[in-house]
């Protein structure tokens, strides 16, 4: 059955199993899945993965030690394969830190929580909290170009844009995305997913919400075909 099948077919089986799915995509319920953190998926306070300090220029450069691996991996490619030398902007941020940060920046736009929303993850919902996340710059860009449209038109953005699925990441945050992802575009912010879904996810071009949320339908509709058969 394909995925657009399957799709079909749960939605003939009625909400319930939409909502059930959904619930099945929480990381909380599933330790051995790919983490989801986003607005609605909040990570605990108490999370704190293991990291290290990554071996690449730039700043805030810890993440988790095999994020660390990919991404010296993937930095070493950008230099060899098109001269550009990428540094790490901001890879961990523990919980207390993200408080601060949307403190700041609901101060700086005078209370007004949409503004704020729009730009800054509230304490609990930033994948930085993860260790499997980096903003990525270009040594070459002035520091207000590194994060903002400017990287992403850069030669180091089109390369990480085009190359970093080979290395386990995606980009996050696209154009087209920001409904299901609620963020506006970050060509910048790189999240780890491993190889195998980074690949489906560059092939397919969709955000990892769209990606976990059909891979928990074909497994609950394989469920549910072995259910009617053992009931036929
Ligand atoms: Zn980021």
């Amino acid at each position: 059955m394909s995925i657009l099948e399957s799709v079909a077919a749960l939605i003939v089986s009625g909400t319930m199993l939409v909502t059930n799915t959904l619930n099945t995509a929480c990381p909380q319920n599933d330790p051995e899945g790919l983490l989801l953190v986003n607005r609605s998926w909040r990570i605990s306070e108490d999370f704190i993965p293991p990291t290290r300090q990554a071996n690449v220029p730039g700043q805030v450069r810890r993440l988790q030690p095999h994020v660390a691996d990919a991404l010296e991996e993937m930095y070493a490619a950008a230099k060899k394969e098109c001269s550009v030398t990428l540094v790490s902007v901001s890879g961990y941020r523990p919980y207390d830190k993200q408080e601060r940060i949307y403190r700041n920046k609901l101060k700086r736009v005078r209370g007004d929580v949409e503004a704020a929303d729009a730009y800054v993850a509230r304490p609990g919902t930033s994948e930085h909290q993860t260790g499997l996340t980096m903003d990525v710059g270009m040594r070459s860009l002035s520091s207000d170009k590194n994060l903002s449209g400017a990287f992403g038109d850069s030669r180091g953005g089109i390369w990480l844009r085009d190359n970093c699925w080979r290395f386990g990441f995606v980009i996050r945050y696209q154009e087209g995305w920001e409904e299901i992802t609620g963020y506006s575009p970050e060509p910048w912010h790189i999240r780890y997913v491993g190889l195998e879904a980074a690949e489906k996810l560059h092939e397919n071009n969709m955000p990892l919400e769209e990606f976990l949320l059909l891979e928990r339908t074909a497994v609950m509709l394989e469920l549910l075909s072995q259910n009617q058969e053992s009931g036929e």
